[in-house]
Formats: C-alpha cells, structure tokens, sequence
C-alpha cells in the first residue's frame, strides 16, 4: 500500500505540523531503564512469521498494526499475513493494533470515514482475537486534527512515522517512531537507540516486510535479530500497550 503517498505537499507538511499543537494527550514518563518497542506495519506475512520469530527466539515481543482489508492480498512489500497469522501473534503474546482496515489515508480522509474504516477493522481484529486495540498508527503518518481528535478518544496511543524519540510529556496522540527501513535501516535504529539509552526514553521502531531481500520499507532478519539482541541488553522491551500503561495511559 505504500506505493501510494501521502500529502507531501507544504500544505501537508504544516497540516502534520499543527496537528502537533491540537488534542494534545501528554504521557508521563519518569524510566530507570529506557524503553524500547518494535513494530510492524501494515503487515506483510513475512513480518507475521520471520519477523515475530526473530523476537520469540530473542525472549520479546512485539505490536503488529494490522489492516485486515488487505490480509492475503500482494503488495509491494510482498503477500499481505493472514487471518491465521493475526490469530498465531495474539496466541504467542504479540499485540495486535489497528492501522485501519483499508490502509486509509487519516490526514485526507472525513472524520465519518475514518470512524467507518477503523470500526470495520475493529470487528475484524476482534474476529482474530483482538478485542478493543488500544493501539493506532496512522496509514502513512498522515494525521489531521478530526482524525487525532477522533481517534485519540478510542485509542491510548497513535503513533506516526516521524523520527523522535517518547519523553516525559510527549503527546501520545502523535508519537514519534524511527523506520528500520532501506539500506540505512539498521545504522538509523542503531543511532536513535543510543539516543535513548542516554536519554532514558521511549524508543518506538517500525518497520514492514522481513525478508531476506527485503522491499525498500523493510528490513532483513540478520539486521532485526541483532537489534533485537541490542535491544535486550539496554533496554526494557515492551509492546506499545505495555508501554502506554507504563507512560500512565
Ligand atoms: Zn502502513
């Protein structure tokens, strides 16, 4: 789905901008380890099957934002997971989010369609065994004040694709997250980590498909498993929910 884009227009870039100042929902952080969560997007069944693997051998586990619409269909990232594959993640501990049903563009779309969208995957999560997501990536990152208003009153915590990092304070309605991504996936994360071991902060990583020859969104299993072994050592490793209640969500 990403082979479409978001707005990437000013006008869009200050959209996501003041979006910043609006339904505000301050977390509060005060960590004597910092904080680290991987996270999948959309999600491709490599990432469903090698990508939770890696963290299951690792002892960890990981938040999965799934849009059910596209379960089995082809994607530039590959094969989409299955049905079966959100039913397995919730068996083995992982979480199941909710990224929309049909990878919905939130910072385009009306509030009435977005509320559809996001009550459609809801039925289907909850299909899987993923009753009340209490997590929310915006397709895209692409957020707009009805969507943030909307959806900050159903989910504790949204996340975007904006690199930062979760501090004392930060808005849980549009958190920043860093992509293993492309070439540079894995230095990126590798930087942003030591940012937050030195910070004492919340570190959330994404990323898509996770395959050998991996799609420009994702990254390989040799580069997740030696951030997953990384992670272990300095950080607490914690799914978005578990972290939510962590931050006093
Ligand atoms: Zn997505």
């Amino acid at each position: 789905m990403e082979a479409y884009t978001a707005d990437r227009s000013i006008r869009g870039k200050l959209r996501r901008r003041y979006t910043r100042l609006a339904f505000r929902k301050p977390l509060s952080l005060s960590l004597d380890r910092p904080m680290l969560t991987f996270s999948f997007d959309d999600v491709p069944a490599t990432a469903a099957l090698a990508g939770a693997r890696v963290l299951e051998e690792a002892g960890l586990r990981g938040t999965f934002y799934i849009c059910a619409g596209l379960e089995d269909g082809e994607g530039p990232m590959g094969r989409y997971g299955s049905s079966e594959d959100a039913r397995r993640l919730v068996a083995a501990g992982h979480e199941v989010a909710c990224h929309t049903f049909s990878h919905l563009d939130c910072g385009q779309a009306d509030l009435s369609a977005i509320a559809a969208d996001v009550d459609r995957n809801g039925v289907a999560l909850a299909e899987r065994g993923a009753a009340d997501p209490v997590s929310f990536a915006y397709p895209y990152g692409d957020v707009s004040f009805a969507a943030k208003r909307a959806l900050g009153g159903r989910f504790k915590t949204l996340r975007t694709v904006q690199a930062g990092l979760v501090t004392d304070g930060s808005d849980a309605n549009q958190l920043p997250a860093v992509g293993i991504e492309g070439d540079e996936g894995e230095a990126r994360a590798l930087h942003w980590m030591e940012q937050a071991v030195r910070r004492k902060a919340w570190l959330i990583l994404y990323t898509h498909d996770v395959a050998e020859t991996p799609s420009a969104w994702g990254c390989n299993p040799g580069a997740l498993e030696r951030l997953a072994r990384q992670a272990r050592e300095a950080f607490e490793v914690v799914t978005m929910a578990q972290g939510a209640a962590k931050a006093g969500l």
